[in-house]
Order: C-alpha cells, then sequence, then structure tokens
C-alpha cells in the first residue's frame, strides 16, 4: 500500500510558475458560516464520522455534475482521468485526503461555495438551531440536518482544498482553520500538487480525532457509504 498520486497526475505546468507564487489571499467568512463553524468546532457532537459521509457525497456530485455536463460539453473529459473517489489516509502525519476527478471549483465557485451559506442543509440547520431554546439541541441537529462541507471542522483543526476546474487554466488551493473567522485562497504553483482535473481535499485531523487516519476505521466507513454512491470509491495509505 503506497502512495498513488503517480504519473497520472503529471504535471502541465511551467517551471517558471513555481518561481514567483502569488500571495494568498486572505477572506472573511460570511456571518452565518462563522456561526456554523463556531456550533460545529464547538458541538460535543459524538457521530463525527459524518464528516466522511458528508465529502463523500460531495465528491459523488462533483463526479455527477462533470459527467451531465460531459453529455454536451464532451472536451470537459478530454483530460482523460477516470471518474473516481480516492482516499489516502496517513497515519504518521495524520491526515486523510479526499480525492475526486470530478468538476472541480473556480477561484470564484470557491468563494461562493466555500466562504457562504448558499445551500438548503445548512441553512436549515441553522434555522433549527435558532428555533430551538434548547442549547443542547445543537449536537443532535448536526447530524438531522448535515453540515455539509464545513463537517470537515468535527475532525480538522485544518483543511485545505486544492482544486482545478475545466472552465479555469488554473487550480486554486482554499485553506480554513477551525476557531479562524478567514480563510486563505491561492493558485497552487507546486507542479507536484498539480491535478488535471477536480479536487483534492486534506484534512488536518484534530489530536483527539487521529483514529480516523487509521486504513481500517476509514475502509469501514467506505464501505457503508459507498453502496449510495455511482463511483467507485479507492482507499490507499502511507506505508507506516
Ligand atoms: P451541498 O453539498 O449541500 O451543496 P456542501 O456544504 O456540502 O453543501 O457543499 C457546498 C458546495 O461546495 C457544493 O454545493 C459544491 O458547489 C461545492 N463543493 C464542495 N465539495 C466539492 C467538490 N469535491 N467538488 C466540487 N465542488 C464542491
Ligand atoms: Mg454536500
Amino acid at each position: 500500500s503506497g502512495l498513488f498520486l503517480g504519473n497520472r497526475y503529471e504535471s502541465t505546468a511551467a517551471a517558471s510558475d513555481a518561481a514567483t507564487p502569488p500571495p494568498a489571499e486572505k477572506y472573511e467568512y460570511q456571518a452565518e458560516v462563522s456561526r456554523l463553524m463556531d456550533l460545529i468546532v464547538n458541538s460535543l457532537y459524538s457521530n463525527k464520522e459524518v464528516f466522511l459521509r458528508e465529502l463523500i457525497s460531495n465528491a459523488s456530485d462533483a463526479l455527477d455534475k462533470l459527467r451531465y455536463l460531459s453529455v454536451t460539453q464532451p472536451e470537459l473529459l478530454r483530460d482523460t482521468v477516470d471518474l473516481d473517489i480516492r482516499i489516502q489516509t496517513d497515519k504518521d502525519n495524520g491526515t486523510v485526503t479526499i480525492i475526486d476527478s470530478g468538476i472541480g471549483m473556480t477561484r470564484q465557485e470557491l468563494i461562493d461555495c466555500l466562504g457562504t451559506i448558499a445551500q438548503s442543509g445548512t441553512a436549515k440547520f441553522l434555522k433549527a438551531v435558532k428555533e430551538s431554546k434548547d442549547s443542547g439541541a445543537d449536537s443532535n441537529l448536526i447530524g438531522q440536518f448535515g453540515v455539509g462541507f464545513y463537517s470537515a471542522f468535527l475532525v480538522s483543526d485544518r483543511v485545505v482544498v486544492s482544486t482545478k476546474s475545466p472552465k479555469s487554466d488554473k487550480q486554486y488551493v482554499w485553506e480554513g482553520e477551525a476557531n479562524a473567522s478567514s480563510y486563505t485562497i491561492r493558485e497552487e504553483t507546486d507542479p507536484e500538487k498539480h491535478i488535471p482535473r477536480g479536487t483534492c481535499l486534506t484534512l488536518y485531523l484534530k489530536n483527539d480525532d487521529k483514529g480516523f487516519a487509521h486504513p481500517e476505521r476509514i475502509q469501514k466507513l467506505v464501505k457503508n457509504y459507498s453502496q449510495f454512491v455511482s463511483f467507485p470509491i479507492y482507499t490507499w495509505h502511507e506505508k507506516g
């Protein structure tokens, strides 16, 4: 069992790109997102493994979007990578990485999708939290409504999303930390990290949650979720 990012993820960047990396830009979360992040980071929610279900479902949605759009725009598939999901665990570094070869995100889409609340599940969650006078209800509501991407912060101190949309020539990196009111976006200038298409999301697990970097743990969870996903899910782990 080793690393899989072999030749298929060959860099297409010119060497000069790496010489002058543009600085990361800082963005404030929308107020609702900050509130949601606070609730997630401070919650005593015990069913933390839902993060994997949420992130696999996002990967699957991204692959669905690509497949759908490719019917009328077959050129979207020109970088002939398979439509699949890869999950890599690294016990020594305490990380879990989820990679999909789906539609990816442009810089603007990163801002729109991972900094604001535009979609229904999390909006309903916040509404329900507001309506419930019982502060202890927060925990159950997380499971009931799902908190999408932000559920990554149930188990992570830091989340790094590197993504490449077929609409953009460039790959971008979104980086956020638990307990922070802002996130950063920068261009991916490291040729070794370039992907032809899709999204590579790395979770830097909290000390108490490093158990999720154990391959057996992830494989067991993936087995449960994969029956609902129509794309292959491969798991890999770093030697160690
Ligand atoms: P939802 O999936 O309900 O829309 P999420 O919080 O899970 O809400 O995700 C927010 C948005 O971020 C998604 O709608 C999608 O546009 C974008 N997104 C998240 N993960 C990915 C991914 N792996 N690939 C492409 N886009 C993604
Ligand atoms: Mg989702």
